[in-house]
């Protein structure tokens, strides 16, 4: 198995000064952390952030993809756009964009699908809401999201990250317990081993309120292979202290 993989999602913060800052104070902390890490940072920023990273270990990651290649689709950003700058990861069907831009299981799919495409690594997330959680629906609703990435994606499918992020624990400050967190991995560990004989080389990881306190206990799990980290990873102290966790 490959070591944790931590990666920061900036969402729609930051700004030249406050990416500057925060990734001077990373790097210069760098020293002896062995876990693979990435920031994905808003699209605006990347050749900053791609400049700023450059001879460090740190992957430089997008936040989304469009589906489609290229041509009139204002706004859009594409996979090779995304190549162009060195981007080696690059999120997909994170529930934001799921909840706020409509976006569906097969859109998703495709988004993942171009990613992969270009050589860039798509980090699938899958999560259920509070409702549906209640309802029982959590493994029903994880496991369509990831089938339809599934579908599309068949023969390749080891080269993805998935991220279970329970809608219910963004942003919170409710974080999944170890044992609901390894329960849901287990379950999409056997989906994907069931599609593929190398499922064991899909890193998934877990996001929702991971922060420096809960993170050791989320990674000791056996099918928890690292974070997906939003608020916390904004802190040069508290991403630091996840990644020597992880390491
Ligand atoms: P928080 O860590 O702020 O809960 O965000 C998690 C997340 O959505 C990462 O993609």
């Amino acid at each position: 198995m490959h070591s944790k993989l931590m990666v920061g999602n900036w969402k729609m913060n930051g700004s030249l000064a406050a990416n500057a800052s925060l990734l001077s104070d990373v790097l210069a902390a760098m020293a002896d952390l062995h876990c693979r890490s990435a920031v994905c940072v808003p699209s605006v920023y990347l050749a900053q952030v791609q400049s700023l990273l450059v001879g460090s270990s740190i992957g430089l990651g997008a936040q989304d993809v469009s589906a489609h290649d290229m041509g009139a689709y204002t706004g859009e950003v594409s996979a090779d756009m995304l190549r162009d700058f060195a981007v080696r990861y690059c999120i997909v069907g994170h529930s934001e964009r799921r909840q706020y831009h409509a976006e569906s299981d097969v859109l998703v799919a495709r988004k993942a699908q171009r990613a992969l495409a270009a050589g860039i690594t798509p980090i699938v997330c899958v999560g259920e809401s509070l409702s549906e959680r209640e309802a029982g629906q959590t493994e029903a609703v994880v496991k369509r999201q990831l089938a339809a990435v599934i579908h599309a994606n068949g023969h390749c499918i080891s080269e993805i990250v998935v991220a279970y992020e329970p809608v219910w624990a963004i942003g919170t400050g409710l974080t999944a317990t170890p044992e609901q967190a390894q329960h849901v991995h287990a379950v999409l560990r056997a989906q994907l081993q069931a599609a593929s004989s190398h499922a064991d080389r899909v890193s998934i990881l877990y996001g929702g309120s991971m922060n420096a306190a809960n993170a050791a206990e989320l990674l000791a799990q056996p099918d928890v292979d690292g974070g997906l980290i939003g608020g916390a990873a904004l802190k040069a102290p508290d991403f630091l202290s996840m990644l020597k966790t992880a390491s």
